[in-house]
Parts: structure tokens; C-alpha cells; sequence
């Protein structure tokens, strides 16, 4: 089982969509767990504060590193195996099916999210192992891409995926069809039809199309 810590300022933003389908089921079979922890609860003082301005300026709030420190450590003591700690940021290490893989193979991830301006740089350098970016945009927290990480690591693990075979890597991903054979989409417009290699029962013929993408 891989254990998913979440620390995020909007858990219930996430917790849905790791309830529903694949996700879900993954986490009632225990194959994985996803908590979600507002490190809000860590910051000590009286309004809760877990940003402040920017030292030399600029626009924008920054996230402390104060209560991120403090949720990752009060998650630490209760494990016996070190987790690996991700921070997202737009200048991480890009995010693929490669990277997917190896994370897969840990059973207690960290992924922290930042939000704002980003987080205290102090957290990238003595706090995440790496660092990590889904994309090369920026959105307005590390929410999304927590979730992009659950679900791509998820299923690399046994049992997530009803099939195996649906955990095509990336090149030996082809288009799909389903009924019906002929869609109409209106009056005065040219039929939708699938391929008809796919409906010639051929399985020669099927693997050699599907291999051309
Ligand atoms: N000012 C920052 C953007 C901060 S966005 C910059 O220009 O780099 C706020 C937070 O959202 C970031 O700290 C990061 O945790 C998350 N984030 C935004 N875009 C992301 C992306 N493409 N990949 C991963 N995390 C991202």
C-alpha cells in the first residue's frame, strides 16, 4: 500500500475525487490511502498565519516555512520508514509516466502544495527530497497536481487497475472505438464510422493499424 499525505490549505477541495472510481476503489481494497492535512493547524499563533510578504519586495504572499515543517515532521514520527517529500513548484523536474514509476515504488509520499507567490525556498532546500512540475504553465496551487501525481502513481500498483493491460505506457497507446459502428451525427452531414480494420476481426491486421501510432 502506498500512503498519500497531502498538505494543503483546501482538503476538501480534493477529498471527492479520491473517493470516486478508480481512486476510490483503490483506497477500500487498501491498495492505497490519501489523507489530506491542512498544515493551517500547525501555525501557532493566534490568526493561524501560514503567509507573510515576500522578503526584497515583489507582489504576492509567500507560504512559511514554519507549519510546513512542523505537519511534516508530526507525520514523520508516526512512521517507521522515511517518506519521500515532494514539493511542486513551476521550476521542478517535469513530471512523466518515468518519474510515475519510480515514485511508485516508495510507500509514504509527501506531496506538498504550494499556493500564492510559492513557498519559502527554505522547504525546497532543507524539507522536499525533489522537486516536481506538471506542466510548463502556471496554476494558483499545488492541488491539481497532487492529484495528477495519486493517479498517475496509482496505477502502477497491482490491483488499481482492473486490467493491467490498461497501463499502456505512453507509446503503446493507439485510438479506441466503441458502438455504435456508424454514428450519425444529423441530416446533411457525412456519417462518423470507425475504422474498418477494427471490424474485421483480423487480429493481425488489428495489432498492425493499432501499432502505426
Ligand atoms: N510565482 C510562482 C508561481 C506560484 S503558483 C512562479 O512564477 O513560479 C503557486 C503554487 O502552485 C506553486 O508554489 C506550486 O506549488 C503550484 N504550481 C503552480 N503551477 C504548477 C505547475 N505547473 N506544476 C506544479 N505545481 C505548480
Amino acid at each position: 500500500m502506498i500512503k498519500f499525505y497531502i498538505l494543503t490549505l483546501f482538503p476538501e477541495t480534493l477529498k471527492p475525487y479520491t473517493e470516486e472510481s478508480i481512486l476510490g476503489r483503490a483506497q477500500k481494497k487498501k491498495l492505497i490511502k490519501v489523507d489530506f492535512i491542512n498544515f493551517r493547524k500547525y501555525a501557532k499563533d493566534k490568526h493561524r498565519t501560514v503567509d507573510e510578504k515576500a522578503y526584497g519586495g515583489g507582489p504576492g504572499m509567500v507560504l512559511k516555512v514554519e507549519p510546513i515543517y512542523k505537519a511534516v515532521e508530526a507525520i514523520e514520527r508516526r512512521l517507521r520508514l522515511k517518506p519521500r517529500i515532494i514539493l511542486f513548484s513551476t521550476r521542478g523536474k517535469k513530471f512523466d509516466q518515468k518519474i510515475a514509476r519510480r515514485l511508485s515504488k516508495y510507500r509514504n509520499i509527501i506531496l506538498i502544495c504550494g499556493r500564492y507567490e510559492g513557498v519559502d525556498e527554505r522547504v525546497a532546500e532543507y524539507i522536499a527530497d525533489e522537486e516536481i512540475s506538471i506542466g510548463d504553465y502556471v496554476l494558483s496551487g499545488g492541488e491539481l497536481p497532487a492529484m495528477v501525481l495519486v493517479e498517475a502513481i496509482s496505477r502502477h500498483i497491482p490491483g488499481v487497475l482492473g486490467r493491467q493491460e490498461s497501463l499502456e505506457e505512453i507509446k503503446g497507446s493507439y485510438p479506441v472505438y466503441t458502438r455504435p459502428e456508424m454514428f450519425r451525427p444529423g441530416k446533411k452531414k457525412k456519417n462518423w464510422n470507425v475504422p474498418k480494420v477494427l471490424l474485421s476481426g483480423n487480429h493481425i491486421k488489428i495489432s498492425k493499424w493499432r501499432g502505426k501510432f
